[in-house]
């Protein structure tokens, strides 16, 4: 009976790509931290790094003495033995991760609350001109924070949202065509979400700066697994998550970016009292602490701050070149994958196939997306993400994820459609996708 069948998990020998993906492996092993994450079933293949990454072990460790020692034993005192300081401390342990220099990122709220601050205060720093330009490729609550932004700051200004030719891709000449002496700001996702087109982030900001404006770039889904390189294409600001490629764990604080020259010019609009310049003096007349300071509001949440300590630290350790390099290799043996095994099965690449246009993640679409999303969670131990209409989302987070994983995933994918699974979960119901 069909709904007794069980879908083949792998490994896949005979499948074509087999012994390549064994051998990168084995080439490949000193970027290999599967180890030294939480893995609690080694038969899932967990790719879904690019939304929530793995726990690590040490986070495990590290939580739990915040927790028993810290809160339960030190109390309020440990706001003095290494809490007080911890947003810039793991800033600054972060700012390599993504080209900073000391002193120009602080963890600090969510990304979407960083990026509402920053663009803000780019826009307040920009009088006179009434454009922030963004795309469609970029993440829904960057649109709408900016749609936000515009109305409440006000005066006419406007979002000018540049169209990809095709959902995947950025054009770069649209957005050059956007870019005027009205520009007060451009802000773009780094790596963009679904199809993991990556904006050049030099030439970006080459243009925004030659017509004035300032940059905003959200690194959500670059941090961790591809160079930024702020501080040497110059750029003025930039935000992103922590809990995706960076593994600090599920709604842990987000990062700022602020251009050292530029953190007297933009004004955080909250001014809460952890951006006072002395917050201890309880002075009732705000004055802004002097550097990336400013950017904070009021209280961290310090079990999800120094949780995500853990996972910055080690990607900070084998460091972002190596990453990228591992990470390249990873999503181009799937784009070859793909073009092998999926595409005969009515996929196609939803992502760039340039591997310096691509991020992290590999996307394909399908008519059928969502079934073989839900049967591959059900019944084949993948966790991919969905995401509408008609895209599988297969992030490939450098440090935990293997060639033979990449493989092994498009073994399962072609059992889930070859035996008509995904037909029958075409219906399921999910919250989150
Ligand atoms: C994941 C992601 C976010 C999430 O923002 P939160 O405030 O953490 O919910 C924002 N922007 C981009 C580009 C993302 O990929």
């Amino acid at each position: 009976m069909a709904d007794d069948l069980v879908i083949a998990r792998g490994p896949f020998p005979d499948l074509d790509g087999f012994d390549q993906a064994r051998d990168a492996d084995a080439t490949a092993s000193s970027t290999d931290l599967s180890s030294r994450f939480v893995v609690d079933d080694p038969d899932l293949l967990y790719l879904d790094g690019n939304s929530l990454g793995r726990l690590p072990l040490a986070a495990v460790d590290r939580v739990a003495e915040v927790v028993r020692h810290e809160w339960g034993g030190r109390l309020i005192r440990s706001w003095n033995e290494g809490w007080w300081d911890a947003p810039t401390r793991i800033g600054d342990l972060l700012a390599p991760v993504v080209g900073a220099r000391p002193g120009e990122v602080i963890i600090s709220e969510s990304t979407s609350t960083n990026l509402f601050k920053l663009a803000v205060g780019a826009l307040r720093a920009r009088p006179g001109r009434h454009a922030i330009v963004t795309d469609d490729l970029n993440f829904p609550t960057d649109n709408h924070v900016l749609a936000g932004v515009a109305d409440l700051v006000g005066e006419g200004t406007r979002v000018v949202t540049v169209a990809s030719p095709d959902g995947v891709h950025g054009s770069m000449d649209a957005l050059l065509a956007a870019i005027d002496g009205d520009t007060a700001l451009v802000s773009l996702s780094h790596a963009c979400f679904k199809s993991g087109w990556l904006w050049d982030v030099g030439a970006v900001t080459a243009a925004a700066h030659e017509a004035g404006a300032l940059v905003l770039w959200d690194c959500s889904h670059s941090a961790g697994a591809v160079p930024v390189d702020l501080a040497a294409h110059d750029v003025d600001l930039a935000v992103g998550c922590t809990y995706k490629y960076l593994n600090g764990g599920p709604g842990a604080p987000a990062f700022a970016y602020v251009r050292t020259d530029l953190q007297d010019d933009v004004a955080n609009p909250i001014t809460g009292w952890w951006g006072h310049a002395d917050p201890f003096s309880f002075d009732l007349d705000f004055t802004p602490a002097v550097g990336i300071r400013r950017s904070h509001v009021g209280t961290m949440p310090m079990l999800s701050l120094l949780g995500a300590e853990p996972g910055i630290a080690m990607v900070a350790e084998v460091g972002i070149e190596a990453i990228r390099a591992r990470s390249v290799a990873l999503t181009t043996m799937l784009v070859d994958l793909v073009d092998v095994h999926l595409a005969p099965l009515g996929f196609t690449l939803a992502s760039p196939r340039d591997p310096a246009r691509r991020g992290g993640h590999v996307s394909v679409a399908h008519p059928e997306a969502w079934g073989v999303t839900r049967a591959l969670l059900a019944e084949a131990g993948v966790v991919p993400d969905f995401r509408a209409p008609d895209v599988v989302r297969l992030g490939l987070s450098p440090l935990t994820t293997t060639f033979v994983d990449v493989h092994t995933a498009v073994g399962r994918i072609v059992e889930v459609v070859r035996t008509g699974r995904h037909l029958v979960h075409r219906d399921d119901a999910a919250a989150v996708t």
